[in-house]
């Protein structure tokens, strides 16, 4: 039986990536020890399914389609950054993702219909990871540093789909693969 660690996402076009890449080259002169998520893995976590084997992968891919199939494509914007859990001991950092109440509606058809199931009282908190924080070096100005960004605009873009990836972890941090993709309802045309 073979396991494949997986996970739901939102991907983000290039040019938000790379204006994401570029604060992150911008906020490393920091100092601070922040394991910085490569440019072509930038994305926004919808669910994350963790290992499963292998042969669950098509009925989690139909359960992914038959949520997205029930939504229209939707505009999604990114600003603004922030720290989690919180300032004085920031583990993450992140950038903010305009709410548009389809977003929640697709995460919370997927929290409910697929394993693991969401921890009671849990609010999906829409964000793109932009790094790690490994220590407390240089924290306090990691976080000035990003404050500067409160107010910036990385981007508007419409979501027509999401994407099932398998992440192999490695030392040089994951590869991410795509899987399988679940088009929003009316996203392509017969053509595309
Ligand atoms: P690394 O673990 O090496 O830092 P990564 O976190 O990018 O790399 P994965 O751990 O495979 O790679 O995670 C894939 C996606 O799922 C990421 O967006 C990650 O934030 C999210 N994720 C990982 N573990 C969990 C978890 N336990 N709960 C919720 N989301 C998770
Ligand atoms: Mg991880």
């Amino acid at each position: 039986m073979s396991t494949i660690r997986a996970f739901i996402a939102i991907d983000l076009p290039e040019a938000v990536r790379k204006r994401i890449a570029s604060m992150g080259r911008e906020l490393a002169q920091s100092g601070a020890d922040v394991r910085w998520v490569r440019e072509q893995n930038l994305h926004l976590t919808l669910k994350f399914l963790g290992n499963i084997e292998e042969d669950r992968l098509d009925s989690a891919t139909r359960i992914v389609r038959d949520a997205t199939a029930r939504l229209r494509p939707f505009d999604m914007q990114l600003h603004g950054t922030g720290v989690l859990p919180g300032r004085k001991r920031p583990r993450v950092v992140y950038v903010g993702a305009g709410a548009p109440v389809e977003l929640f509606q697709l995460a919370g058809m997927l929290g409910g219909a697929l394993d693991p199931p969401e921890p009671p009282g849990r609010r999906f908190l829409p964000h793109i990871t932009i790094g790690r924080v490994r220590s407390g070096k240089a924290v306090e100005r990691l976080v000035k540093e990003l404050d500067r960004h409160d107010d910036t605009h990385f981007g508007e873009f419409t979501v027509k789909e999401a994407v099932i990836y398998e992440s192999v972890l490695g030392r040089n941090g994951p590869t991410y693969t795509v899987r399988a993709n679940a088009p929003l309802g009316g996203a392509f045309s017969p053509k595309d």
